[in-house]
């Protein structure tokens, strides 16, 4: 599972559940979102979320969803500014 911050809140994505349907990326306000090589949801840029709640909402498998929380260590907040999940998956 990847969790990405953004001030109090978090994206959390599991790819191992994404079945790669497409929904939440083509619903997506923000357009944040993408399938990558594997097929797997993967997120662009974090800071652009506007943790509206749409590809949580969308989709069937409960890989992607938001919720209330800050990083503990808010120096390493810079390090979730990053494109995630091709490597795993
Ligand atoms: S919460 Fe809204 S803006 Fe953020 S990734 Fe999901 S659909 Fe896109
Ligand atoms: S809606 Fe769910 S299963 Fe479909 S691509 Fe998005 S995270 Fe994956």
């Amino acid at each position: 599972m990847d969790r990405l911050y953004q001030g109090d809140f978090c994206l959390g994505i599991d790819q191992p559940l994404c079945k790669g349907c497409g929904l939440c990326v083509s619903s997506c306000p923000a357009h944040i979102l993408y399938l990558n090589s594997k097929n797997k949801i993967a997120v662009k840029e974090i800071s652009e979320c506007i943790f509206c709640g749409i590809c949580e909402a969308r989709c069937p498998d409960f890989a992607i969803w938001v919720f209330k929380d800050r990083h503990q260590n808010e120096q390493r907040y810079d390090a979730h500014l990053r494109v995630v999940g091709e490597a795993e998956g």
